[in-house]
């Protein structure tokens, strides 16, 4: 459920028609919804009540500063995959010790200043770079808590680019080896290993790769304990998918998946760590678009909007579907319309969507595409020239832009032409 709903006519964010917020900032636009976001969370918080838990909110599904804000005040930690994300959620006033630090690629410096400015754990995912960990915090005098990331070798069914789980991801160790490694890790000085991670995947429509996964890992902290290694935090990661086809049929609910980490790991007495991401920000956010031109083409029609695949890559890169929808709500028994819709870009990848049947547009209408609020803005570019589109938050009646559409001005002068040339 979101809060994105007709009311009177018009596309609502929470009690803000979507075309007042269009007048104001111009499109496109990203909008989430702070009751929805919040709502996600709690989701997660619920469905693991009654243990000890922690919900880390992967902010690279969505990482503006306002998000961060709002998600750490319900008492979310974060999973951060760089330095970078590890000092917006720091900016965003989320203490050192409900910060996890996740990623293949972790560099010294970025250790560095995670271990100075306090962090909850790394996540390790390999021997080298506990080697590493283990020196740096030594140089600082300091301990790094550490899990390890094992990969547990499953088959996530999600799309290729986002599966993590299988023995040829470059993610995590092979769990075959985790005793050897573990050994290993407990004669490091610099690190205290308090845990088991595991991430297998993104949009998982099936909760049986999470059973596999988590049963493996509930095997594996048992063996550890015999042993001799004080297991005491299992990271179970994110992943949970989200409906993007309304007619489709949904996902599995956080509940159901909350029964799933309670029947498999739950008898351990771990304190229970989760990653989600897209779950809690996707269905939290919309971009907005204009129709620019409705252009007949020889066997079908185009709708060319003014948002474009530097502002939402998803269906470019992944395939995905995103539901397009228009802010006026369509009259009943209105005609549709079959649509190829794309963006302004220079290539044919620059198609959000084909053969969209939905109400018939004209240029100058507005249109939504819903489940935007993960791995939009994130992920968007300036390609073409296009300025990064902004951001707007609503909650209730009020919205407010968390991220200003840079002037073209700001875009140019961000290259510089060197003296010499
Ligand atoms: C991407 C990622 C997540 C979040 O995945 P979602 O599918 O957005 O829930 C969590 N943990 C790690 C380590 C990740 O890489």
């Amino acid at each position: 459920m979101d809060h994105f709903i007709y009311r009177n006519g018009v596309l609502h964010a929470e009690d803000v028609p979507v075309s007042d917020i269009a007048a104001a900032v111009g499109t496109p636009f990203y909008c989430y919804s702070a009751a929805t976001l919040t709502r996600h969370y709690a989701l997660f918080d619920e469905a693991l009540a009654g243990t000890d838990h922690l919900v880390c909110y992967a902010m690279k599904s969505n990482s503006n500063l306002a998000v961060l804000k709002l998600m750490g005040d319900l008492g979310a930690g974060m999973d951060v995959v760089s330095v970078g994300e590890y000092l917006k959620a720091k900016a965003a006033g989320i203490p050192g010790e409900r910060i996890v630090f996740s990623g293949v690629g972790k560099t010294r410096a970025e250790m560095r200043v995670a271990l100075e400015g306090g962090i909850r754990q790394f996540n390790v995912e390999s021997e080298p770079e506990m080697e590493v960990l283990n020196d740096v915090a030594l140089s600082l005098g300091l301990v790094a808590p550490i899990t390890i990331r094992v990969n547990p070798d499953v088959d996530a069914k999600t799309h290729a680019k986002i599966a993590t789980g299988k023995k040829e991801n470059k993610f995590g160790i092979p769990i075959s080896r985790a005793r050897d490694v573990y050994a290993h890790a407990a004669t490091l000085k610099g690190l205290d290993v308090i845990g088991i991670d595991v991430h297998i995947g993104s949009q998982l429509t099936d909760l049986e790769p999470f059973e596999l996964a988590y049963l493996k890992v509930a095997e594996l902290t048992r063996q550890l304990r015999a042993d001799g290694h004080d297991i005491r935090r299992l990271d179970l990661g994110g992943g949970l998918g989200i409906p993007y086809e309304r007619s489709n049929t949904a996902p599995p609910l956080p509940i159901e998946y909350g029964d799933v980490i309670k029947r498999t790991v739950g008898d351990l007495g771990c304190e229970i760590e989760i990653e989600p991401g897209r779950l809690i920000s996707g269905n939290a956010g919309i971009m907005v678009s204009e129709v620019i031109y409705v252009k007949s083409g020889e066997d079908r029609d185009f709708l060319i909007l003014d948002s474009a695949m530097n502002d939402l890559i998803r269906p470019a890169m992944y395939e995905s579907h995103h539901d397009i929808i228009p802010v006026t709500e369509p009259a009943a028994g209105a005609e549709p319309a079959t649509y190829d819709i794309v963006g302004p870009i220079c290539e044919s990848g620059d198609t959000f969507a084909k053969e969209r049947t939905m109400a018939r547009l004209n240029s100058g209408d507005l249109v939504a595409f819903r489940s935007a609020g993960a791995y939009g803005a994130v992920m968007a570019s300036e390609y073409n020239s296009r300025p990064l589109i902004p951001e707007v938050l609503v909650q209730g009646d009020q919205f407010a832009v968390i991220r200003a559409r840079p002037t073209f001005e700001e875009m140019i002068n961000r290259d510089i032409i060197p003296e010499w040339l």
